[in-house]
């Protein structure tokens, strides 16, 4: 079982149980790559230049901080409450290895606030200090406090929900929701020449987080199949509110971090867009889609290709290539 059961010696990954998990094992070092590989010296110019409106500033300032926490905060909530309970040992190298990922992603905003000179303070703050970014924060943390809980044990189906809110909590609603109107914006961006750097940072990032958001949607998938009794009719409906809950949040995110309509990108159009990206993750989740909207950025697309996360296998032999090339 690929949850904390007697028969699971954490230690002896062979012979492997779940295949898939050492297919993201590989897909994630082969999609290795560091921040310092990308140059920022156009970007400082634009920064420090005036090449930037005020409204492209306020957008890299919001994404960069909101990632600037999210890392962290994803990373935490992996090695302080997934791990302990995920015990299958090929599931926990992978889990390792996305734990490292998201050192990288959380190295990438340090090389960002350094590379343009951000007061720490400043950037770091924001999570606390901008309503709609310390919201999405909050909703993801509270659907972990049950099982941060010292008591918190793994015995009932009730216990087995929790752990499963958590997964879609952090897998589909963080790194599947949350992180996507800011990959729109910053990919936008740099689509008009504007901040480059920083854009094919958020490009690199958000390969990884594709593979990571593939990897959590396997896990409740595994997780429902071997306990078939926990993914009840109620739960389905409980989760699919989680998801529309989530998509108000980051709609009232991507309104504030861009008011009014940016080199075609606008308010609204970034609304319709959390509503595709959402469509598809319960479509991901064995759920119906609420919403039916079109993908208002089809350039979006071409860049995340959406399909490559439920078409995972079929592609990533030809489409992650080894070392650090963005080959899309
Ligand atoms: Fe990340
Ligand atoms: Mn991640």
């Amino acid at each position: 079982m690929i949850l904390e059961d007697d028969a699971t010696d954490p230690n002896k990954i062979l012979p492997v149980e779940y295949d898939w998990a050492r297919e993201y094992y590989r897909a994630g070092v082969n999609n290795n790559w560091v921040p310092e590989e990308i140059p920022m010296g156009e970007d400082v110019a634009q920064w420090n230049g005036d090449a930037l409106t005020d409204a492209e500033r306020q957008l890299v300032e919001w994404n960069l901080g909101f990632f600037s926490t999210a890392e962290s905060l994803t990373a935490n909530n992996l090695v302080l409450a997934i791990y302990e309970y995920v015990t299958n040992p090929e599931c926990r190298q992978y889990l390792l290895r996305q734990a490292y990922e998201e050192a990288i992603h959380t190295d990438t905003f340090i090389y960002c606030c350094d590379s343009l000179g951000f007061e720490p303070e400043y950037l770091y703050g924001m999570y606390d200090r901008i309503p709609a970014i310390a919201e999405k924060d909050a909703f993801v943390v509270d659907l972990t406090q049950s099982i941060l809980d010292d008591e918190f044990t793994l015995d009932t189906d009730r216990d087995v929900r929790s752990l499963l809110r958590d997964l879609v909590g952090f897998y589909v609603v963080m790194e599947g929701i949350f992180f996507y109107a800011g990959f729109a914006m910053m990919l936008g961006l740099k689509r008009r020449n504007k901040m480059v750097g920083i854009g094919q940072q958020f490009e690199y990032i958000m390969r990884d987080e594709s593979v990571h958001l593939a990897f959590g949607v396997d896990l409740v998938r595994t997780i429902r199949q071997e306990h078939p009794t926990v993914w009840t009719d109620d739960f389905g409906a409980e989760i699919a509110a989680l998801v529309e809950d989530a998509v108000e949040l980051e709609q009232q995110y991507a309104r504030e971090a861009c008011p009014d309509e940016i080199l075609g990108m606008g308010p609204e159009q970034f609304a319709e867009y959390v509503e595709y990206v959402a469509d598809r993750r319960l479509g991901q989740l064995d759920l119906p889609e609420t919403y039916g909207t079109d993908n208002p950025f089809p350039w979006m697309s071409e860049a995340t290709d959406l399909n490559k996360e439920t078409n995972f296998f079929e592609k990533q032999v030809t489409e992650y290539q080894s070392g650090g090339s963005l080959d899309w």
